[in-house]
């Protein structure tokens, strides 16, 4: 059972002007497909090959690094995709609204935290949100295409809110402008989907 690129769950220029269609052709098409396609070489012919990305990441100490850097990179962006919405922005509501406010302050302050996360990152990685194992929200990043799920992190959790901040995300509109980038990535989360895998964490 090979691994498969996911499709997108809007069309590529959707996310416009925020994120626009050529960066998301490659972004998922390319770059995506290519942690797929080399996460599958990597494992061809082994019986790990039919393990869940999930249960790789989470124990991926014991495997090569080809399967950290391409199965990380699999494993992030399909959540990636799923946490975009072209109807997406605002703030979240309800009990992850709560919980953003009871740890951070405000929504303000955890989009400061966040955007700073991922400005400080050096290199390409992600910033994370994630619930920690005693349940508590925490912000963070990882270098690579590590996260918080690995039994190698610095800082482990689940994750259930990240934005990729690799070149390869926001290069063609922002240039170097990973600041520009992190401030329009707000007016496209998906709150809902980010609240769901928030209960699931919980
Ligand atoms: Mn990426």
């Amino acid at each position: 059972m090979a691994f498969t690129l996911p499709a997108l769950p809007y069309a590529t220029d959707a996310l416009e002007p925020h994120i626009d269609k050529m960066t998301m052709e490659i972004h998922h098409g390319k770059h995506h497909q290519a942690y797929v396609t080399n996460l599958n070489k990597a494992l061809e012919g082994k019986p790990e090959a039919n393990n869940s990305i999930e249960d790789i990441i989470k124990n991926i100490s014991k495997y090569p690094m080809a399967v950290r850097n391409n199965g990380g990179g699999h494993y992030n962006h399909s959540m990636f995709w799923t946490l975009l919405s072209p109807s997406g922005g605002g703030e979240p509501s309800g009990e992850l609204g709560s919980a953003i406010t009871s740890t951070f302050g405000s929504f303000a302050d955890f989009k400061t935290k966040v955007n700073e996360a991922g400005a400080t990152r050096f290199g390409s990685g992600w910033a994370w949100l994630i619930v920690t194992p005693d349940k508590k929200l925490a912000v963070c990043s990882t270098p690579n295409q590590d996260n918080p799920l690995m039994d190698i992190a610095e800082v482990k959790g689940t994750p259930i809110f990240g934005i990729d901040v690799w070149e390869h995300a926001y290069y063609l509109k922002y240039q170097n402008r990973r600041p520009d980038y992190l401030a329009a990535i707000w007016n496209v989360i998906n709150w809902k989907h980010v609240a769901e895998l928030y209960a699931k964490a919980v």
